[in-house]
């Protein structure tokens, strides 16, 4: 393979059993393209015993930060994402291969510093943190960072890199560009409180806000004795044709960008363009965007408060979440649209606390409904049976979210019970019926509800049971914000449902035809068909590539439908500003939109055959109980509008509120979704022939050891 423009060439592996580091050649990895696939292959090739490691804390757990040819670049919403893998910490059935992902600046300055993905495996003797400078790497003593939080973390390191050979305000490094000069601070990702004890809720922070929290990456350093991991570098990137990028950002930023004078601001994009507490509620003080390296949608923001800054979209709102939903009559509706209770500068405190301590707040949001519920009825509080100190009766206040926040990082009172995650913990209370009824409101794998519950949005939940995780990607759930906010405010909807589900059809090759406009059709009678399946292979394949590995921001890509445009067709797919042009500008390659897709389908693939050897099977994919046995009956907004036929035929938005799963349903869907992938339909796992024509033999013989190959056709 001749070689590719965009990468740095090199990728750090720390090895912290034995304190030392090697270095691995990009080229090596190529074909997995970045992000997602370098760590799904660096977990194939470096974990000693996949099957064995059924805790992300075990030392041969392989945790990979990585970037793709777009960091450092600014390809739009591209140019700062950061991709983490590992075997998760407090999933059921299991602990499995999973992923997170953040923004702001810590790949685009790996990159700087020659490096496109650091992967790190053992554990070390004492706490360290990793700092790297260009090609110097050092494994550094964390002894006296240890208690610190994320902030302070963050400091003390970018104040120590700066220490060395300041000159005039410049940060001298060692070697580079410049003459190995940067005005830039060190970028670092780091561990608080609650990553040093290791606890399942704990989540990596790089600078205000940008967190990885999903899947309890937070303990997997914590349990590695890693506190941190520092880059500064003076290089940069090496982009295979500077013009036709700089053609395809003119011309995005003319047809493509949201123009915040306009009244369509009321999109995703614009949502996302203010923390949600804000958009919600009343804006506590004036505020500025800011945004990750390269953005053009800026969503995070800095505070004239001093607090709450680059909290964005859920982190900003769990406190306020997590009252409204108990205030409000509990089952953990999130409520959010209920203004009378405003806690907008709390909720922005209580963003900042959980950055601060390390904490994962989707995990939490839904605990503390659900811990009220119980002190309510006098199970939990001062020598009940669950016994607990924390003060019950000031829900709302900073008090509250100090003490609370502070015993789930410290595993202390009330978090010494969550631990090893959030369901674990409630079945060891004694109450896993919560769960299986829906007062705690976790759907699948021992992960919370997202807030898209998939008896409405299918696709969320759909994807998720065929993958590892909460998916969180906001594809399609970009109609839900657009057409309901929409509602909300009493504005006209410019495109008719029929045309959002033809818009969105359009983009989803090479799996549904362009007229196929039923892949888009949400309707009772449409929740369990073959084209629904080959929806969400169009959903997980695009991830798995464009958003995973090349590390396309999901708040911005797809853009399926853009309001600017007369045409209402958004950037996906289009040959002058397409996801493939960015790649092809950016790496020298010659790509289709549709070639991306096809590496997403292949990412995939490894990554099924890394959860069947940890011991996946289709009877895994299920949801809890309450999925089934209750109907919808809450969401974040008054409605769940998505566009659907009736019998009749006719297209329009309806409420998808008021409907439940079935389990016959489902389990037909997956069987669609199991034959289009083509795994075998009864146990999920892949065939021979499949993998072998995706070039992945060595995969399949893996498999075929363990006696876990799919049985062919
Ligand atoms: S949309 Fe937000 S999270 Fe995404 S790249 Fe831009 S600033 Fe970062």
């Amino acid at each position: 393979m001749k070689k590719l423009k965009g990468y740095a060439g090199k990728i750090l592996h720390i090895d912290l059993n034995n304190m030392t580091h090697h270095v691995l050649p990009t080229e090596d990895y190529y074909e997995w393209g970045g992000g997602h696939g370098f760590g799904a292959k660096l977990f194939w090739d470096l974990c000693e015993d996949i099957e064995a490691v059924i805790d992300g804390r075990d030392p041969r757990n392989v945790i990979t930060i990585a970037g793709s040819p777009f960091s450092g670049t600014n390809v739009p919403s591209a140019g700062g994402r950061c991709e983490v893998t590992n075997v998760s910490v407090g999933l059921i059935p299991r602990n499995r291969f999973t992923r997170s992902n953040f923004g702001g600046h810590f790949s685009s300055m790996m990159k700087h510093a020659g490096w496109d993905a650091i992967t790190i495996t053992g554990k070390a003797p004492y706490p360290v943190y990793i700092d790297v400078r260009n090609h110097h790497v050092m494994i550094r003593d964390a002894s006296h960072l240890w208690g610190k939080d994320t902030h302070e973390t963050q400091q003390f390191i970018q104040e120590n890199v700066a220490k060395i050979d300041v000159a005039a305000g410049w940060n001298a490094q060692l070697d580079g560009n410049d003459i190995g000069r940067t005005t830039q601070k060190a970028s670092v990702l780091a561990i608080g409180p609650a990553g040093e004890n290791q606890a399942a809720l704990g989540c990596l922070i790089h600078g205000a806000g940008n967190a990885a929290g999903q899947g309890g990456n937070g303990a997997v350093f914590g349990s590695k004795n890693l506190k941190a991991i520092s880059f500064i570098g003076t290089g940069s990137v090496d982009i295979a044709d500077p013009a036709a990028l700089v053609k395809a950002r003119f011309k995005t930023r003319e047809f493509y960008a949201v123009d915040v004078d306009k009244s369509t601001n009321f999109t995703y994009n614009g949502l996302s363009a203010g923390p949600a507490a804000i958009t919600f509620s009343q804006m506590p003080t004036e505020h500025r965007a800011s945004s990750c390296h390269g953005c053009v949608n800026g969503c995070k923001q800095r505070n004239a408060i001093g607090y709450g800054n680059e909290v964005t979209c859920q982190t900003s709102v769990w406190y306020l979440g997590a009252v409204r939903s108990y205030k409000f009559g509990g089952d953990a509706k999130l409520s959010l649209h209920n203004r009378s209770i405003d806690l907008t500068a709390d909720s922005l405190y209580a963003g900042d606390l959980a950055n601060r301590l390390g904490i994962n707040t989707y995990a939490i949001m839904a605990l503390i409904p659900w811990m009220q519920k119980l002190h309510a009825k006098g199970k939990l509080g001062v020598g009940k049976k669950i016994d607990s100190n924390l003060p019950y009766e000031i829900l709302g206040s900073r008090e509250f979210a100090d003490k609370f926040c502070h015993a789930i990082a410290t595993g202390t009172d009330i978090g010494a019970h969550f631990l090893d995650g959030v369901v674990p913990g409630v079945q060891a209370l004694g109450h896993g019926a919560d769960v299986d009824n829906g007062t705690l409101d976790y759907p699948y794998y021992g992960m919370p509800e997202h807030g898209y519950d998939t008896r409405a949005e299918l696709e969320w939940g759909y994807a998720t049971l065929m993958t590892d995780r909460d998916m969180n990607d906001h594809a399609l759930n970009w109609i839900y914000w657009t057409v309901n906010l929409a509602k909300l405010s009493g504005i006209d909807l410019p495109i008719p449902a029929k045309e959002m589900a033809t818009c969105f059809v359009e983009k989803m090759a090479p799996y549904i035809k362009p007229d196929e406009v039923s892949a888009m059709d949400y309707a009772s009678h449409n929740m369990y068909s073959e084209v629904l399946a080959r929806q969400v292979q169009w959903v997980n394949h695009y991830g798995r590539f464009w958003k995973n590995s090349a590390l396309m921001c999901d708040f911005r890509w797809p853009d399926c439908v853009n309001l600017q445009r007369e045409d209402l067709r958004g950037a996906t797919g289009n040959d002058e500003v397409g996801e493939h042009v960015w790649w092809n500008a950016v790496t020298g390659e010659d790509i289709s939109y549709v070639d991306g897709i096809e590496r997403g389908r292949r990412i995939l693939n490894l990554d099924n055959a890394i959860w069947v050897l940890e011991g996946r099977h289709r009877d895994d994919a299920k949801f809890a109980d309450y999925i089934y046995d209750k109907k919808l009956t809450y969401s974040k907004l008054p409605t769940f509008l998505w566009p659907a036929t009736n019998e009749a035929g006719e297209w329009d938005y309806r409420d998808m509120l008021g409907r439940s799963h079935c389990r016959e349903g489902v389990e037909t869907w997956k069987s669609h979704y199991y034959r289009a992938e083509g795994w075998d339909p009864d146990t999920g796992w892949p065939t021979r022939a499949l993998l072998e024509s995706m070039n992945m033999k060595e995969v399949a013989d893996r498999l075929e050891q363990v006696g876990k190959l799919g049985k062919e056709g």
